[in-house]
């Protein structure tokens, strides 16, 4: 490519609102301009990288049996009503209506999407299990747009989704996702880490996140050198995940007519800020308090269409240990119940406490999942990790560090096909509901997430597997005959050995030349300059400063 017939305007100063490295570069090196607050275009340079990016995304999960197909962003509500999402999403939901009044959302994830093609497409157990792809624009209201590409309004997602007979395939599959994924950052170049993750709104269970490591990160992790352990530090302190089993069923004698307080009753009452709950109740079993916190839209209440609410339990033996408990489960995902009435969904999670679907003891607070595979936390994990502790598979001692979130692989097992009843027949003939998992990559948030991890004070650093270009040659003077000349035939010749160039063929002072290559960041730049009639061109290597003095016969082997 041409510099004089491309677009990659750079810029001298820092732009103001820019505060991190890797928004800075972006723009100043003229990757990118900003649109609105948290929407971007990506400009000819930015465009390559965003393609490399998504070209080694597809490459492996291609490789690890993922299908690549592409939905639409208009989503209508009604999908999302199925799930119940409408009205626990929240604002984040960009929100629509047609010239007709029917309401629609831009995709801010796929589930409900998929979750309805294959409801249709697929009805027997001998199509499964099936993991599909794509790689498309979210839109997402976020409330604090900022870094950049980092957190955008609109940007670019790999998201992937399986769907199986049995957790056996979902395990498998799972597996193979987070292999590749590793393999995808890797292959970044990137300094990431794997974490246990909070499964957050999405109600699933097993769950990590992939996290570039980065003073900017807004998350924390924390990890030991000695051990595979590490969990980003908001994770979910194991509440547990409430679902309709035998045990809960059970009926509860020992529960009084629960006390309803508001959030900000409870808040003020235990000291601590009010959260996004809707509703809290406090309720006596026994001689313990349990707090169930009812999470939802506000226009849950309003709409009353298909109520959808999510409950986080605590369970505290001693009022006063309230506090600190309070402090770590607010934001967690405990029992969840579909049901017309918060105090509905309440009872189920009471009842689940009660049922020993979770239950304390005095050392403190141990939860049991009776259903699943008997998960066993204790106070430890019930309060938020600290560096310097111990780790809990008992090798090395606790670090922490900021984390950028770059990729994030669920196991959602059925929370969706059964809200809208994807399900298939097994080989005795009997309705199941598939079980699911989701796979996310942010592609563009990994653009900026190199950028972050590879620049210096002139500029940006790229690694090989994404540069835009390879090269870039440089005639120091176009004006004159035998360096222009030089400079369009190693150009020639580099694009003849499939290198990717890029030639600065503007008529432009030799240190803005200078400059600008640094900022733009291609690991090899040859200088064609003084010793042109000679043959004689410079080939510096841009992350190491290194350079040396080659015959343009020697060149293009230099450079491999
Ligand atoms: P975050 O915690 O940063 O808000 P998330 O957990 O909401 O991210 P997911 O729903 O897990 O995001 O989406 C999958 C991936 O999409 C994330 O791992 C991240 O890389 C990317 N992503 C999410 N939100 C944004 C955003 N606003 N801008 C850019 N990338 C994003
Ligand atoms: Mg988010
Ligand atoms: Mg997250
Ligand atoms: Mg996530």
């Amino acid at each position: 490519m041409r510099q004089s017939s491309t677009l990659i305007p750079t810029l001298r100063e820092v732009p103001a609102d820019a505060d991190i490295k890797s928004h800075q570069l972006l723009l100043r090196a003229g990757y990118m301009r900003q649109n609105a607050s948290g929407v971007y275009s990506f400009l000819p340079l930015g465009k390559r990288v965003l393609q490399k990016v998504e070209q080694i995304v597809r490459e492996e999960m291609d490789r690890a049996g993922s299908v690549e197909l592409l939905m639409p962003a208009l989503q209508q509500a009604e999908l999302w009503q199925e799930s119940g999402r409408w009205y626990s999403y929240g604002p984040e939901l960009m929100r629509m209506k047609d010239r007709h009044g029917r309401e629609f959302a831009l995709g801010a994830t796929h589930e409900e999407v998929i979750t309805s093609l294959l409801r249709d497409e697929v009805k027997s157990y001998k199509r499964l299990p099936l993991n599909l792809y794509q790689i498309q624009t979210k839109f997402r209201d976020e409330k604090r747009p900022r870094f950049g590409l980092l957190r955008g309004r609109e940007f670019i997602m790999k998201d992937a989704y399986s769907f199986h007979a049995s957790q056996e395939s979902l395990d498998e599959v799972y597996d193979k996702m987070f292999a590749a994924y590793s393999r995808i950052f890797e292959r970044c170049g990137l300094n990431f880490r794997a974490v246990i993750a909070d499964s957050g709104a999405m109600g699933g269970k097993d769950t990590h996140e992939f996290m570039v490591l980065s003073e900017i990160g807004e998350d924390t992790i924390a990890y030991s050198d000695t051990s595979s352990y590490a969990a980003n530090v908001e994770m979910a302190p194991v509440v547990n995940t409430y679902e309709k089993s035998g045990e809960a069923e059970k009926e509860l004698t020992k529960v009084e007519t629960p006390n309803q307080h508001s959030i900000e009753d409870v808040a003020a009452f235990l000291n601590v800020e009010a959260t996004s709950c809707i509703k809290s109740l406090l309720f006596k079993v026994d001689d313990r308090f349990v707090l169930v916190l009812v999470r939802g839209d506000h226009e849950v209440n309003d709409i009353k269409v298909k109520n959808y609410f999510e409950a986080s339990v605590v369970e505290l033996a001693t009022p006063e240990e309230t506090k600190e408990v309070l402090k770590c489960a607010v934001g967690s995902v405990g029992p969840i119940g579909v049901s017309d009435s918060v105090e509905v969904v309440a009872d189920h999670a009471v009842k689940a406490i009660a049922n020993g679907v979770c239950g304390a003891n005095e050392e403190g607070y141990h939860y049991t999942n009776v259903n699943e595979r008997n998960f066993n936390a204790t106070y430890e994990d019930f309060r938020f990790i600290q560096e310097g502790d111990q780790s809990p598979d008992g090798q090395g001692v606790i670090k922490f560090a900021k984390g950028i979130e770059v990729g994030h692989v669920f196991k959602l097992g059925t929370r969706y096909s059964e809200a809208m009843g994807a399900t298939y027949l097994d080989e005795n003939g009997r309705n199941q509901p598939m079980i699911m998992g989701c796979y996310g990559i942010g592609v563009s948030r990994t653009v900026a997430a190199i950028a972050e991890q590879f620049n210096d004070e002139n500029g940006l650093l790229w690694p090989e597997a994404v540069t835009p270009y390879q090269v870039h040659v440089i005639p120091v003077n176009v004006k004159n005959d035998e360096q222009r000349e030089l400079g369009e035939k190693l150009y020639n010749e580099l694009l003849d050995n499939r290198f990717e160039v890029l030639l600065d063929d503007r008529q432009e002072r030799a240190g803005v030349k200078f400059a600008d290559s640094d900022l733009i960041g291609l690991p090899v730049r040859v200088t064609v300059g003084k010793r042109a009639s000679e043959g004689i061109v410079e080939v510096k290597v841009r992350k190491t400063g290194e350079s040396l003095e080659v015959s343009v016969d020697n060149l293009v082997s230099t450079v491999k």
